[in-house]
């Protein structure tokens, strides 16, 4: 009497351990036990900051204000960014010679 041996249904072949078995069922017959639904949330969470600036426009370009707005705090990350790269740079500079 031979070992113990699982037959796949679909394509006769056999199998002597559940592991292999399973694996196959499961990529060449695409046989799933179970169902996982992998609910992906785009969960974005920005932080918000608003910049108020003096000397802004009010009224009459109010929604145009909140995208120059938006514009501007990029241009001010952008700044930040570039400044603090440049200082960092020179720090790395300096350490080195
Ligand atoms: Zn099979």
């Amino acid at each position: 009497m031979p070992k113990m041996t699982l037959k796949c249904k679909k394509c006769d072949k056999t199998f002597t351990r559940p592991g292999p078995f399973a694996w196959h069922m499961q990529s060449i017959h695409g046989a799933k036990k179970k169902k996982k639904a992998k609910a992906k949330k785009a969960n974005w969470r920005g932080k918000k900051r608003t910049m108020k600036k003096g000397g802004r426009p009010k009224g009459a370009a109010g929604r145009l204000g909140l995208k120059t707005m938006n514009l501007e705090q990029l241009m001010q990350l952008i700044d930040a960014a570039r400044y603090e790269a440049r200082s960092r740079l020179a720090e790395i500079e300096a350490s080195i010679g």
